[in-house]
């Protein structure tokens, strides 16, 4: 697998307001269909501004709602819903793609035991996931048995039936093992030991990639090349996406807040145009009562072109239909602001002169702990720099700064690309176990002069930065939460800050006192930060992984005072803007487009983060870097309005007078 990251995506005629909508439907529902219309359904979708909707062929369930010969008829449908909906959505010019759920399919693990995966425990159904965030995971389908023909049929039926514009196949999970015969058959020719689990998922991540590529191979026999098709495989990598990605982001429906800054990042650097999809939901899908307030949703949707990509809202249409009005009048108020910055966002590029990398992302597990990454992104947001997220795999020639978040483990191939990077005047700002070698026994570039020493053996420490590094940090020791190794300085290493350790370790037992209380002693003797020549400072604690947990400022600004003796004048300068407010950059053509967002997610009660309406923010000086572009004007879009500009040490300076949780600024 080749990439390159930042390359131009080829974005003509994609999908720009889409919808996803569900139709999940037990069988116990005996109107289904029953108010549907699907001109009406067409009608409101059109007046929603919608140019692509995915609908149901196949639901969660099992159940077909088309005149299916091989599938499972809902038992509650008396008519075709499929094809009338996509016979009208092509009147009004919104493509149309079918959904079918792959990973699940309850109607047929109930009538083929045989065609579900079987569990370590060597169970089809996994009781233990009812009532969890996984009730609708208790039985997965195995693309390894017959199973694999029935839904292929049925793919071959709609694309043969229908002139649908792509598939949508959801439920695309490799975590899901199995340990069905058919599955221990392929172990047993490739070699792979069944009791041993990364090696059952090598099995899984195989049958389900078959399973991709007979997809495609049946619609590439089915449809013409000169057609426009998409083909989603929902949960499955990006990089074994065929033509597009969706990225699932539903906030308050599981993925959080910190989801889409992240994955977003690392989706553009496939080259694929991709769009996010969010919900209507007040919580996660299936929320059938359950509505956001508009200001959040309008939020998701710039939050994803503010990012390079396209908008898809999900919903679910009641059983009976149709679709319901509120929603689809919010959505249509969302996507009518969309549209008009559709001029300007529309098939922008994005911009990044850092490189969070992470090789561990070409795995894609969705149990694999995120939070260094969400950490490192998070913070990267908050203080406004332009970054991408990689696995390595692509080129890194564009970028002038790399991140190693907390523990980047370091093989051969990544040493060298590195090597190379920093040849080449690349700086890198590293972390915790990051830059060790395979084996821990020290640093694995010799343009780290530091010793490694071991974990560190202290479970809470304090650092304490020297001058050059203490902006905005408190005059006073900082709690180091998440303590990570031990350094010491070779020739050619500088101090940045200094360890500082307890009396004791907090919670050390010893059957008087379980040490509740730990104040610093004294000093560790050795760096908490140290930098290495020009091109390298490396922290000794897994400070982004301590950042995502604990949300400790003093960790932002010490990053951000490193960050800035590594990269000097960063494309973006940003003052009055709140520290959650996010800027990014893209261009088109000529144009360089910078976003501004100010929206918080406010933790309102227990769980669910709200936003109720955008905060407002006025006079926020912004420059831009020149790099040689010759501007003419900045103004404001949609509006149009000029805002006066000065040039100055290289950059373009502007005020922009007020944000109202979004501000399209264009440089031209
Ligand atoms: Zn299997």
């Amino acid at each position: 697998m080749k990439k390159a990251d930042n390359v131009l995506i080829n974005w003509t005629d994609f999908p720009r307001r889409a919808i996803h909508l569900d139709f999940h439907t037990m069988p116990g529902i005996y109107d289904v269909g029953r108010d549907f219309d699907a001109a009406e359904f067409a009608e409101t979708l059109s007046r929603t501004g919608v140019d692509y909707i995915t609908v149901f062929a196949k639901c969660n369930l099992g159940f077909a709602y088309y005149p299916t010969k091989l599938g499972i008829i809902h038992p509650g449908l008396k008519k075709d819903l499929l094809g009338p909906m996509v016979n009208e959505c092509h009147c009004r010019k919104i493509r149309v793609t079918a959904y079918f759920n792959a990973g699940l399919d309850h109607e047929n693990a109930l009538r083929h035991r045989e065609w579900c995966k079987v569990t370590k425990k060597g169970e089809v159904y996994d009781i233990a996931k009812l009532g969890t965030r996984e009730t609708n995971f208790f039985r997965n389908m195995c693309f390894n048995t017959g199973y694999r023909d029935y839904l292929l049929g049925m793919i071959d039926e709609v694309i043969c039936s229908y002139p649908v514009d792509g598939i949508f196949l959801d439920c695309m999970v490799k975590d899901f093992l199995c340990y069905g015969v058919e599955c221990l058959d392929v172990m047993k020719k490739k070699g792979w030991d069944p009791h041993r689990d990364e090696q059952v998922l090598h099995c899984s991540d195989w049958v389900t990639d078959a399973f991709m590529a007979d997809v495609r191979r049946l619609v590439a026999k089915r449809i013409p090349k000169s057609r426009d098709f998409k083909i989603h495989f929902n949960g499955a990598h990006y990089s074994k996406q065929p033509t597009h990605i969706e990225l699932e982001i539903l906030p308050t429906g599981g993925w959080g807040y910190d989801f889409l800054s992240l994955y977003i990042r690392y989706a553009r650097t496939f080259g694929k145009p991709y769009f996010t999809m969010t919900g209507r939901f007040h919580g996660s899908w299936g929320d059938f009562g359950g509505i956001r307030p508009k200001a959040s949703l309008e939020f998701d949707c710039y939050n994803s072109i503010a990012n390079g990509g396209t908008c898809s809202v999900g919903d679910h249409m009641h059983p009976r239909g149709p679709l319901d009005g509120q929603v689809y009048n919010m959505i249509g108020d969302v996507y009518s602001r969309v549209r008009e910055l559709e001029p300007w966002t529309f098939g922008a590029q994005s911009v990044a002169e850092i490189a969070v990398l992470d090789p561990r992302f070409k795995r894609f597990d969705w149990s694999d702990d995120r939070s260094a990454l969400q950490g490192v992104a998070r913070m990267l947001v908050e203080l406004k720099y332009q970054f991408n997220v990689c696995d390595g795999n692509g080129d890194l020639s564009q970028y002038r700064l790399l991140v190693l978040p907390d523990s980047v483990p370091m093989d051969e191939a990544l040493k060298r690309k590195l090597s190379g990077f920093l040849g080449r005047g690349g700086t890198i700002l590293s972390s915790g176990e990051s830059g060790l070698n395979s084996a821990k026994t020290g640093f694995a570039l010799k343009e780290y002069c530091l010793n490694y020493g071991g974990a560190d053996p202290y479970n809470t420490m304090f650092f304490q930065a020297k001058d050059e590094i203490s902006r905005d940090l408190p005059k006073m020791l900082t709690t180091i939460y998440k303590p990570g190794i031990v350094m010491t300085l070779r020739k050619g290493a500088k101090e940045l800050a200094r360890m500082v350790q307890p009396y004791f370790n907090r919670a050390s037992w010893d059957w008087r006192h379980d040490n509740f209380y730990t104040p610093p002693e004294k000093d560790a003797g050795r760096p908490a930060i140290a930098q290495c020549g020009d091109k390298i400072i490396h922290l000794a604690f897994p400070v982004f992984t301590a950042y995502f947990e604990q949300a400790v400022t003093a960790y932002k600004c010490l990053v951000r005072n490193c960050l800035e003796r590594l990269l000097k004048n960063p494309l973006i300068k940003v003052e009055n803007m709140p520290s959650f407010g996010q800027v990014t950059l893209m261009t088109k053509g000529k144009q360089n487009l910078v976003h501004l967002l100010t929206y918080m997610p406010e933790l309102r009660g227990k769980t669910i983060q709200i936003i109720e309406e955008p905060i407002t923010v006025r006079e926020v000086n912004l420059a831009l870097r020149m790099d040689g572009r010759r501007i003419r004007k900045v103004y404001l879009a949609p509006s149009r309005a000029n805002l006066d500009f000065i040039e100055k040490d290289g950059y373009i300076r502007v005020t922009v007078p007020e944000v109202q949780g979004y501000q399209l600024v264009v440089f031209e």
